[in-house]
């Protein structure tokens, strides 16, 4: 294997699912639904194979998606983007977030990544050769430490990533971060990769993008995609917006990473985008609903949980249950109890700082959630 790669291991989220088949545990490990996406976008998927939208779609994105794409950017943020110039449809944010390393990021620049992060920043920087330099979130809120970012950022500093509301802890972040964090960017010319595949599950503040805030947009790459919001994470649809100078490093990368995307499932993508605003409603009110039974029962299971405004994740405290780490503590419960959770250490720098913390999902059925707090309330 390649050095930039030889650090990286099969990813969790492929180990822990393949765990949880070989055990039969449920898993509340990798976040995808165990539920489907709306009968309108599956259709209109079908309905584009059948009218023959099968062969390669423009590089840059179907011109009526990258249009939804501006349209509902508008209505979230109020920053009006050009569709054909500023918006690059990408094979799910996992593409965009490589295309946006790969086409903007120089070996040897400097990136920051909070920790925890979702695994695959690390390993798209380690592929653009960059240099990562991590600020942790700490438990129990995970905050920003804003005196160790200002320390850390300089005119060295090419890029921040960030990720609101934020895998794996549901962190989200406070206008008052976000606004430190632009300064600091503005002051010291510096990029923010914003990665917000979450922001339709914000429960308890609402989403703030960054390049919303005064003179963010010109530096911001914000990056989304269909999975989350519409329960069709196999799909792969996702998107970059950048002002025309970043979008064009963007392309570049995507146009020798994949070239295009699925055609038919972008065409889809165009009606999923044009939801009415109680789609979004009920995805919210259906969330909070599984949050509750899963955070209410983790807590019975005695647990320390860590609260979580955001995403479909919660981050717990394993160490009342006794075992060395959070790998050893995951193990345990899919062998023993038959439920599947994410070990966090694979989301720091520093493994260690995540040892007494696993991450559960709620993007299940109520009756799976139910099912695996009886288990662990039986066996833990
Ligand atoms: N984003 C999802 C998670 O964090 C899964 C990603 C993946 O499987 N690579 O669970």
């Amino acid at each position: 294997v390649a050095k930039r790669l030889e650090k990286f291991k099969t990813t969790i989220f492929t180990q822990m699912s393949t765990l949880a088949v070989k055990h039969g545990a449920i898993n509340l490990g990798q976040g995808f639904p165990n539920f489907d996406g709306p009968d309108f976008v599956k259709e209109a998927a079908i309905q584009a194979i059948r009218d023959g939208k099968n062969q390669y779609a423009r590089g840059h994105g179907l011109p009526q998606l990258n249009s939804a794409v501006a349209a509902r950017f508008r209505e979230d943020t109020g920053l009006v983007v050009d569709p054909e110039k500023e918006v690059t449809v990408t094979s799910g944010c996992t593409e965009a977030i490589a295309a946006t390393m790969l086409g903007l990021i120089n070996p040897g620049d400097e990136v920051i990544l909070f920790a925890p992060f979702y695994d695959s920043y690390e390993a798209t920087l380690s592929m653009a050769g960059a240099k990562v330099k991590g600020i942790t979130l700490r438990p129990p809120d995970f905050s920003v430490p804003l005196e160790e970012l200002k320390a850390a950022v300089s005119n060295k500093t090419r890029a921040i990533l960030l990720n609101t509301p934020h895998n794996p802890t549901g962190k989200m972040f406070t206008r008052e971060e976000l606004e430190t964090i632009a300064s600091l960017c503005i002051e010291n010319d510096v990029l923010v990769f914003s990665d917000e595949v979450y922001d339709k599950l914000a429960f308890e503040m609402d989403h703030i993008s960054i390049a919303s805030l005064p003179g963010m947009y010109e530096r911001t790459v914000t990056m989304n995609s269909l999975g989350k919001t519409f329960s069709l994470t196999g799909w792969k649809i996702g998107w970059a917006i950048a002002p025309t100078h970043l979008t064009w490093g963007i392309r570049q990368a995507h146009s020798y990473l994949t070239f295009a995307t699925s055609t038919p499932m972008q065409s889809a993508a165009i009606a999923a985008l044009k939801a009415p605003e109680s789609y979004f409603k009920e995805l919210k009110r259906d969330y909070n609903a599984k949050k509750e039974i899963l955070v209410k029962g983790l807590k019975e299971v005695g647990f320390e949980v860590f609260p979580s405004s955001g995403t479909y994740f919660v981050v717990v405290d394993h160490t009342p249950f006794g075992l060395e780490n959070d790998v050893a503590f995951c193990e345990y419960l899919i062998k023993e109890v038959g439920v599947v959770a994410i070990p966090t250490s694979v989301f720091y720098l520093n493994p260690e700082e995540g040892k007494n913390l696993v991450r559960f999902t709620f993007c299940k059925d109520e009756e799976t959630l139910r099912s695996a707090v009886e288990r662990m309330k039986l066996k833990l």
